[in-house]
């Protein structure tokens, strides 16, 4: 699997520097989200979540259980 970078840090697949460690992600549209191409991926900001519902990427599981 090619790299995935995400910032929801609350996330039990999530790992430093803002990449995913699970083995396959399920991701919907969000007309609202996006960032500049030219961001530095690794350097976002964190966007924490409690719930899938709070994020584009259905795998989210809360590392808080
Ligand atoms: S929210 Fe999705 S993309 Fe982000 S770390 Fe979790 S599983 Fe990976």
């Amino acid at each position: 699997m090619p790299d995935v970078h995400c910032t929801v840090n609350t996330c039990k697949y999530w790992q430093n520097s803002n990449l995913c460690n699970a083995q396959q992600i399920v991701v919907q549209s969000d007309a609202a989200g996006g960032f500049s191409q030219n961001a530095r991926l690794e350097q976002l900001n964190a966007t924490p979540a409690s719930t899938n519902d709070e994020t584009c990427c259905q795998t989210f599981k809360n590392s808080q259980g």
